[in-house]
């Protein structure tokens, strides 16, 4: 058997290797030696409960039945996950894969991590209640513990229930601040679901076409496809023009994500959000970070995203990770930004409640603890750096990107041309997943590949996920 030699490592060739391809670790494995010749899946000291409920036909038919018909799954026969530890989920029959996407939508730590998982118990134990109204610790304390994290004059909190709604509320108090109502945001961003919101998500493929006025989006910084390369204040230029021809000159805020993640783990291009914060401040207006993806240390070397640019947001909003997968999200802003809300009535009954918000306080104290935003980044870099040989062998690989555990690969079927090969990554997704490697998948042409597992992800993990992606490209 013919073998090549990626980043240092021996890794299996399945061009050169008679393989037939067969699901990794399956029940019905025939052939154990050369089963033994695939990549393994580290070795994990835990076994779930046995499952009793219903199998997965059954779950995927009342989800049919019930559920909205605009729900997607990934897989052609979606997976029923039924257990979670750390960076590992198991389906109904208890085998274990590697979650190598559910980082950003749901845990930061690590599922069900013992130490968060206890703090939510405990809180709901002892009492679960409304944001507002009275006085509880946990609230306070949590909203103490994450203006701790922030730059600046940053220290005023407002807690959510989601990501959409942190933004929401975000776009409304820059116009409420400013008096100006036009907002302009990326294309290519993605921000959330509702009214605003979507409109302020450039990308066509989420938003309907139903119009709020006063959003324009601008050029995308983008390094791979874009116009200028990586010259971020060549593609400022277009907020520039926004301002002088698209608005009446008052502009209430510029909304941006530091990395894109539903838009396929894209960077800015350096330079860009600077000169952008200067224009949109001249303007009179107001600069938000939507941190929702790029928070939380996953970046590895920043616990923000925005602070790899060098630069300071009036309004930061994040959700998702903040609560390891309890519903939860905040914004946080200065406190004279913050008393804009004051002049009428505003609440959230649920935002940020005493368990969600118990949930919250737990994974900062992991984060910590577990030194987690520094393995984002030793593994983060070692995982990029594996993925950026692979490009040495794989043609189909057109660009690496995204800093710490917030990885992209996009996949071309021609280099030059940058052709997506939207067939091709929906088919490598199905194959890394009978292997047992579970992947994200976004960008516009939905021909990126997503890799954001939860801060736990070791090197081991990183070895496993790259050598099922060279198996499986191989054999394309
Ligand atoms: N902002 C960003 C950057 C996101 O990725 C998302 C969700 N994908 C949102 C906002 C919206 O968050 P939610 O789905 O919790 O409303």
């Amino acid at each position: 058997m013919k073998r090549f030699i990626v980043s240092g490592r021996r890794a299996l060739s399945a061009r050169a290797s008679p393989l037939p391809h067969r699901p990794f670790a399956t029940a019905a494995q025939p052939d154990e030696s050369l089963a033994s010749l695939l990549p393994k899946m580290p070795p994990f000291d835990y076994s779930p409960p046995p499952y009793t409920g219903p199998s997965a036909a059954e779950v995927l038919q009342k989800r049919q039945r019930y559920l909205s018909p605009a729900i997607f799954h990934f897989f052609k026969n979606p997976l029923n996950l039924v257990d979670g530890k750390m960076q590992y989920l198991f389906d109904e029959n208890g085998r274990r894969y590697l979650d190598a996407f559910g980082g950003i939508a749901t845990v930061c730590c690590g599922h069900c991590h013992p130490e968060v998982v206890e703090a939510i118990v405990n809180q709901t134990k002892r009492l679960q209640h409304s944001t507002v109204l009275y006085l509880n610790h946990t609230v306070a304390d949590f909203a103490e513990a994450l203006a701790s994290k922030m730059p600046g004059d940053l220290k005023v909190v407002y807690f959510t229930n989601s990501g959409t709604e942190a933004n929401e509320l975000a776009l409304l108090m820059a116009r409420l601040y400013t008096g100006c109502h036009d907002v302009i945001s990326i294309r290519n961003g993605y921000h959330g679901n509702a009214a605003a919101t979507m409109n302020a998500t450039a990308q066509s493929n989420y938003k309907f076409n139903v119009v709020q006025a006063g959003i324009h989006h601008s050029l995308n910084p983008d390094q791979y496809r874009g116009l200028f390369g990586s010259d971020g204040p060549k593609y400022a230029r277009d907020v520039d023009e926004i301002i002088t021809y698209g608005t009446t000159g008052c502009v209430a805020a510029f909304i941006a994500e530091a990395i894109q993640g539903v838009g396929g783990i894209m960077e800015l291009a350096p330079g860009y959000l600077p000169a952008v914060y200067s224009s949109i401040r001249r303007a009179g207006g107001l600069c938000i970070a939507d941190e929702v993806q790029s928070g939380f240390g996953r970046t590895g070397s920043h616990f923000w995203g925005f602070e790899a640019h060098g630069v300071v947001p009036d309004i930061v909003t994040m959700a998702k990770g903040i609560g390891n997968g309890i519903p939860l999200g905040a914004v946080v802003t200065t406190p004279d930004i913050a008393k804009v809300l004051t002049n009428r009535t505003y609440f959230n009954t649920f935002g940020g409640n005493p368990v969600c918000t118990a949930g919250g306080l737990a994974v900062l104290k992991v984060l910590e603890k577990e030194k987690l935003q520094q393995n984002a980044l030793t593994v983060g870099s070692y995982l990029k750096e594996r993925l950026v040989s692979l490009m040495e062998k794989h043609e189909i690989i057109g660009d690496v990107r995204g800093r710490g555990l917030m990885l992209g690969v996009e996949l071309v079927t021609d280099r030059k041309a940058k052709t997506p090969a939207k067939v091709e990554i929906a088919h490598l997704m199905e194959q890394m997943k009978e292997m047992g490697v579970l992947i994200g998948k976004g960008g516009f042409f939905g021909n990126v590949f997503r890799i954001t597992p939860p801060l736990c992800f070791t090197k081991d993990d990183a070895d496993f996920l790259v050598d099922v992606m060279d198996y499986n490209m191989s054999k394309l």
